[in-house]
């Protein structure tokens, strides 16, 4: 039977794994890791349950998909409930605006609470759905390094609505022209951060983003977001993946121009096709470092990073939701500080994501689990130490300062992770969350390919290549490798 080895079990990873298994192949992935699902991982601390990294959830449907292709009921093996309440906004000036993911409700709240007419949030949201429709075909679901990709019709919708895309102009500069009010705007210019970007440098186009929270809608999985790896990994050992838990693959076999297996533990395993999950950088600089790397790909920008405060506190807080946000009063001043080379804000925007909520067995009856993060720049070899408690304390002074609570007094138990501890667990190049950024024009056909030019058999999933990071990019990047490799 022909074989297919998979580096990394990533929410990639282990999607691709199913998919070639579905088509035929003998799928082993190694995972260097003891653990499956990289940055989509779990962990448990005096008591409180946490998701290390992702919390918000996107286009569930792309993970009933896997379920559904393997001919099982999706509903069977993997549940979530769509979110209401999309996130809860909060400012200094005690403003708090829910964000409902009904685009009504949420624009009635706009207006009632910032005196924005409804019907200037209804006409971005829908410019928001019509930006996804007329580009998801080019750019999210297709490979965009194929010639054949610019024949199909998905291309010819996106060349059509190509002036309504906002290519030439900023995420931010678009949501103010649109939007107008200076905290609606602050709202909107924060789904740049959901790959990693700059508001203030990411193309208009990405204004798509909203779409995915109002327009299609969020969701929670049962038993939080580790059980999206769970639900998979027991779908690939089902479908007989085989997982090699702990293995690190130092090298990846080249003869000629083709791959032909990977190196573990020293030992040479051949295999026909060879699919990396691991972030590019690192595949070319240690998997591949004999083979030459296309260092202009390599170089493109990297994505934010994160500072993670994982905090079990010892009441609740009803008038906290599942996901909240805790604004910076100069958002523009924060992503310089990110991308700029400005350091950390004084005051910077929080995000608390509170699991409990929606899974009581996550915190001891009457208690929280927070997951409390900050948007930060890559590890570039800063003093993170020092960052980390100049960062806590402020973080501290802030959410204290606005729920109006001494909140440092009610943390029972922490846990942190920083640019070189997610680098260091899964060997995202500098830590960042997204792979590349978005901040540039052309981003889109800035990220590596799904495949090797130069190495035949050897492909590309996972939030550093095409077409981009996030879990539902992942999971494309995943359909689109497999779509490139035959059928047995
Ligand atoms: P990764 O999760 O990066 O895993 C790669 C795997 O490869 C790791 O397990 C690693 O151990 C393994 N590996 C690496 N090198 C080797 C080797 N040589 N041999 C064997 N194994 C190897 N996304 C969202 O959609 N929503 C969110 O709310 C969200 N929030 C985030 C918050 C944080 C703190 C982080 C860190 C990420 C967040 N993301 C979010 C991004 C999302 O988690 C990632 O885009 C996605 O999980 C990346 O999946 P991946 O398949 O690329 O692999």
């Amino acid at each position: 039977m022909a074989q297919a080895m998979v580096i990394g079990a990533g929410v990639a990873g282990i999607a691709v794994a199913v998919r070639l298994a579905l088509k035929g192949w003998q799928v082993t992935v190694w995972e260097a890791n003891d653990y499956p699902g990289g940055k989509l991982s779990s962990f448990s601390q005096s008591g409180f349950r946490f998701d290390a990294g992702p919390s918000l959830f996107t286009m569930p449907k792309l993970v009933d998909e896997l379920f559904a292709l393997a001919g099982l009921n999706p509903t069977e093996h993997f549940q979530y409930q769509k979110l209401e309440l999309a996130c809860r906004y909060f400012w200094e000036d005690g403003t708090v605006i829910d964000a409902w993911a009904d685009a009504d409700r949420f624009a009635a709240e706009v207006e009632s609470k910032l005196g924005v007419p409804r019907e200037v949030l209804v006409r971005h949201l829908a410019a928001a759905k019509r930006k996804y429709e007329s580009t998801k075909g080019l750019f999210l679901e297709k490979s965009l390094h194929k010639w054949g990709t610019y024949f199909q019709a998905a291309t010819l919708k996106a060349l059509i609505h190509l002036p309504q895309l906002h290519l030439g102009s900023t995420m931010h500069a678009v949501n103010t022209r649109k939007l107008g009010h200076p905290k609606l705007v602050q709202l909107f210019d924060r789904f740049a951060t959901y790959n990693g970007s700059s508001p203030y440098r990411a193309p208009g186009v990405l204004n798509l983003i909203p779409h995915l929270e109002h327009g299609i809608g969020a969701a929670f999985p049962q038993g939080g977001m580790v059980a999206i790896t769970e639900g998979l990994v027991k779908l690939a050992k089902g479908l007989g993946v085989r997982f090699e838990l702990g293995r690190r693959v130092q090298r990846i076999l080249v003869e000629g121009n083709r791959a032909k297996g990977v190196v573990v533990d020293g030992q040479e395993i051949y295999a026909d096709r060879v699919v990396s999950n691991m972030d590019v950088v690192p595949t070319y600089r240690r998997l591949l470092a004999d083979q030459p790397a296309p260092e202009r790909v390599l170089a493109h920008e990297r994505s934010s990073s994160a500072l993670i405060f994982y905090w079990g506190i010892g009441r609740a807080f009803p008038n906290l939701d599942l996901h909240n946000i805790f604004f910076s009063e100069d958002y523009a001043a924060e992503f310089e500080g990110i991308f700029g080379g400005a350091g950390l804000l004084a005051d910077p925007t929080v995000y608390v994501h509170i699991s409990s909520k929606f899974e009581p067995q996550d915190a001891p009856q009457g208690m929280e689990n927070w997951f409390v993060m900050i948007n930060v720049p890559g590890n570039q070899g800063q003093n993170w130490d020092a960052i980390v408690t100049v960062a806590r304390a402020r973080i501290l002074q802030k959410i204290s300062r606005i729920l109006k609570c001494d909140i440092a007094a009610l943390i029972r138990s922490e846990s942190i992770l920083d640019p070189r501890s997610i680098e260091a667990r899964t060997s995202s190049y500098q830590g960042s969350l997204y792979g590349a950024s978005s901040n540039a024009r052309l981003s889109a056909f800035l990220r590596h390919a799904n495949f090797s030019s130069k190495i035949q058999n050897l492909y590309f999933c996972g939030g550093s290549v095409h077409p981009g990071g996030g879990i539902p990019l992942c999971l494309l990047s995943a359909r689109i490798v497999a779509d490139l490799i035959p059928a047995l």
